[in-house]
């Protein structure tokens, strides 16, 4: 039996990006549903919360104050200004996650991805970026949603040629045709991305009992 530490790995930072209305929130609730080893970054926002969402499960709803706070006293791990709003992703929580094996998954723009990119934590990141199949149905998908009014829509149209130029630095590009596809494939590359070698920190230790092993019985 290999040594249970042979197992054990860092925890993977998934970032996932797009332009609104490209199916990245479907995606990601599925993901985090199927698999109880992914955990949700929940930001905080200035944003006012849209009709249904929950404060502490969607976003932390906080005033331009209190987000100006926890700038300050470095409880944010990354933050940018989306649509005229703050965003920025609490610190605490993710580090407490990695340091538990879980994997965290961010749904934040491009601006939060460069961050991330140039912290700490650039090794830990796997960085998703998801296109829409086509302009117009992103736009039918933002409508259909009913949240937001036409001049935020709009808004949000008017964005997303801004947010796509960005696909280039990401890892994984998936284009979502296809919703159940489009999840296989995510879930395909959350399956690889746990076995890269420098996220397996036992692996070492594992391959020198095999090494002692192949000794120890070449001595018999
Ligand atoms: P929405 O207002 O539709 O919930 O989000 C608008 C945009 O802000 C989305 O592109 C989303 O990915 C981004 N966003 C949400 N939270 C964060 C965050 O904590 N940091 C950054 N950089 N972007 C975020």
């Amino acid at each position: 039996m290999p040594h249970k530490s042979v197992h054990s790995r860092r925890g993977l930072m998934l970032v996932m990006s797009s332009p609104s209305g490209a199916g990245k929130t479907t995606l990601t609730r599925r993901l985090l549903e199927d698999d109880k080893d992914v955990v949700m970054s929940v930001s905080a926002t200035t944003r006012p919360p849209r009709p249904g969402e929950v404060d502490g499960k969607d976003y932390y709803f906080v005033s331009p104050e209190r987000f100006n706070e926890m700038v300050e006293n470095d409880r944010l791990l990354e933050y940018a200004t989306v649509f005229g709003n703050k965003y920025g992703t609490p610190r605490e929580p993710v580090e407490q996650a990695l340091l538990w094996g879980r994997d965290v998954i961010f749904d934040i723009d491009w601006q939060g991805t460069q961050q991330l990119m140039s912290s700490s934590k650039a090794i830990d990141l796997v960085r998703i970026f998801i296109l829409p199949p086509s302009i117009a149905s992103l736009e039918s998908r933002l409508k259909k949603r009913g949240q937001d009014s036409e001049e935020t829509i709009a808004g949000r149209m008017a964005k997303a040629e801004s947010e796509i130029s960005h696909w280039a630095e990401y890892d994984y590009v998936l284009v979502n045709d296809d919703l159940e596809e489009t999840y296989a494939d995510l879930k395909a590359i959350v399956r690889a991305e746990r076995y890269r070698r420098e996220r397996r920190p036992g692996m070492s230790e594992f391959v020198r009992g095999l090494m002692d092993e192949r000794a120890n019985r070449e001595a018999e």
